[in-house]
C-alpha cells in the first residue's frame, strides 16, 4: 500500500530498483483511499468555483471518523470568495472540533498555516477535482508537479489528473518515520457509505458528543424522538443546521439501503 514501510534489497543503486522483502507492520490502513500509516487526512474544498458539496464533505468526515483518522479541512480559493461565504462555512464546521484552514493556493494566502499543520506528519490529501488540490500540492512541494507529470497520463489541454495515489516526502533529511509526507489521492465526486451502520452514524458527528446521555431515550438518534438534547441544541444555534440536515439525509439514505 502507498505509505507502507518496507525492508528491501537493493538490486541496482543507479536504476533505483530493488525487491521488497518485508512489509513492516502497519499503524493503520484505509480502504478508501487505500493508504497506510496515516496520521491525519486533509480534505480540500473550494469556497467557490466549484461551490462546496457539503454532503460530500460530511460523508468524507464520517468515513474518517469511523476509521479514527483526525481530519483537517482546507477551504481553498479564498481570493475568489466573498467573506460571508467563508464565514458561513467556518461557522458550520468550527463546532465539529476539526482544524479549519482557509487559503488561496493561487496567491499563497494561508498556505503557511497549512504547511505547519502538515509538518512532521503523514497526511493524506483528498478532495473532489477542480478544488485546487494539485495547485496546493505544488505550493507545498514544487517537485510534485514534475513527478506527477511524468507519472500520470496527460489529458487534453495539457493538464494532468491524479489517477492513483502518490506519496511525497517534503523533507528528505528527516529521520525515517519522522518526516513530512503527503499522500495525494485521486479526486472523487461521490462517496457511498454503504457499510456504515445507521445507528452508529450519530457517533461520527463530534458536535453531538456533548449531549450524549442528555436525550430522553438512551437510544435516541436525534431525528424524530421527543425531548432530544441534540435537537434542542440545534434550535439554540449550538449545532449547525447544515451539518444536522446532512446528518438526517444520510441517516435516511442508510435506512433505505437494503440489508441482506
Ligand atoms: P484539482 O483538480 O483539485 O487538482 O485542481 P487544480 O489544482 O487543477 O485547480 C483547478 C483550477 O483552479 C485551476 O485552473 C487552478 O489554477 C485554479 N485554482 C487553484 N487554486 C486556486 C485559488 O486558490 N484561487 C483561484 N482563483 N484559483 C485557483
Ligand atoms: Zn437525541
Amino acid at each position: 500500500m502507498v505509505g507502507d514501510n518496507v525492508i528491501f534489497e537493493v538490486l541496482d543503486d543507479a536504476e533505483k530498483s530493488g525487491n521488497i522483502d518485508t512489509v513492516l507492520p502497519r499503524k493503520n490502513s484505509l480502504v478508501r483511499p487505500a493508504v497506510a500509516n496515516i496520521d491525519q487526512a486533509m480534505i480540500i474544498f473550494s469556497i467557490v468555483k466549484p461551490e462546496p458539496n457539503l454532503s460530500l464533505l460530511d460523508r468524507f468526515l464520517v468515513m474518517m471518523e469511523e476509521q479514527e483518522i483526525p481530519c483537517l479541512i482546507c477551504f481553498n480559493k479564498m481570493d475568489l470568495a466573498a467573506p460571508p461565504a467563508l464565514a458561513e462555512l467556518c461557522a458550520a464546521y468550527e463546532s465539529c472540533g476539526l482544524s479549519l484552514f482557509a487559503c488561496s493556493a493561487l496567491t499563497g494566502t494561508g498556505m503557511e498555516a497549512v504547511f505547519s499543520a502538515l509538518k512532521g506528519k503523514s497526511t493524506v490529501l483528498a478532495g473532489p477535482s477542480g478544488v485546487g488540490k494539485s495547485t496546493i500540492l505544488n505550493q507545498l512541494y514544487p517537485a510534485a508537479q514534475a513527478a506527477t507529470a511524468t507519472l500520470s497520463k496527460k489529458i487534453e489541454r495539457g493538464r494532468h489528473t491524479t489517477r492513483h495515489t502518490e506519496i511525497f516526502c517534503l523533507d528528505d533529511a528527516a529521520a525515517p518515520g519522522k518526516g513530512t509526507y503527503i499522500l495525494d489521492t485521486p479526486g472523487f465526486s461521490a462517496l457511498f457509505l454503504a457499510k456504515t451502520d445507521k445507528l452508529m452514524l450519530k457517533d461520527c458527528y463530534p458536535e453531538f458528543a456533548p449531549y450524549l446521555g442528555a436525550c430522553r431515550f438512551s437510544e435516541c438518534v436525534h431525528i424524530s424522538e421527543p425531548d432530544c438534547a441534540v435537537k434542542a441544541a440545534l434550535s439554540q444555534g449550538h449545532i449547525s443546521y447544515i451539518r444536522y440536515d446532512n446528518y438526517r439525509r444520510l441517516y435516511a439514505e442508510l435506512e433505505s439501503v437494503r440489508k441482506y
